[in-house]
């Protein structure tokens, strides 16, 4: 049996055409063991609210938080959203709504303009944010994803870094989402603007 025959499908109406498709074998979770700041074993402390591990040379515990991140809504005047098919795991081949995660120092408006920039090539000097979901990740623990909408932008569409493929779709030809958590910032943007 060729190998592509054991990757299930996740609709039909993705495109895979050129993308890969291997079987993706996500990295193990994170989880605190030794302290990143002087290697020693972690021990596991009361911090008065949870068990956690702690370094006591250190004074330090060690948490598990939802990593946040943002995705964008680019509208034309018809209506369609722009999506991007994604060039990196995990779901490389997959659509997704275009973003990413947040870099210490800047704020979720200026990542999402960021990113939009490096997947799109589009210049967004507006943005409003629609909602914000989290959900269980594999690699992460959970992320936090903050939906924006961008209410002004300029620039030609390009398929920028970590996409292969970038576009607008009108509602009734849009693909299946790669991710749960865009699935519902969709919901809430299909509300708003149907
Ligand atoms: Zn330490």
């Amino acid at each position: 049996m060729p190998e592509r025959a054991k990757i299930p499908r996740r609709n039909a109406g993705n495109n895979l055409e050129g993308a890969q498709l291997m079987t993706y074998v996500p990295p193990e979770p994170l989880a605190w063991n030794f302290c990143p700041i002087c290697g020693r074993q972690l021990e596991i402390r009361h911090d008065g609210e949870s068990d956690r591990p702690h370094c006591a040379p250190c004074r330090r515990f060690y948490y598990r938080n939802p990593v946040p991140a943002t995705c964008g809504f680019v509208r034309r005047g018809d209506g369609s959203l722009l999506l991007v098919q994604r060039g990196v795991e995990p779901c490389k081949g997959y659509w997704s709504l275009p973003g990413g995660f947040m870099e210490l120092g800047e704020t979720p408006g200026e990542c999402i303009v960021r990113e939009l920039r490096e997947e799109t090539g589009l210049d967004v000097s507006r943005v409003r944010l629609l909602g914000a979901q989290t959900k269980p990740s594999p690699i992460n623990g959970a992320i936090l994803v903050l939906g924006f909408v961008a209410e002004e932008w300029t620039g030609d569409l390009r398929s920028g870094s970590d996409v292969m493929n970038a576009r607008f779709f009108a509602r009734e030809e849009r693909p299946d989402l790669a991710f749960t958590v865009h699935k519902d910032l969709l919901a809430i943007y299909d509300q708003e603007y149907a």
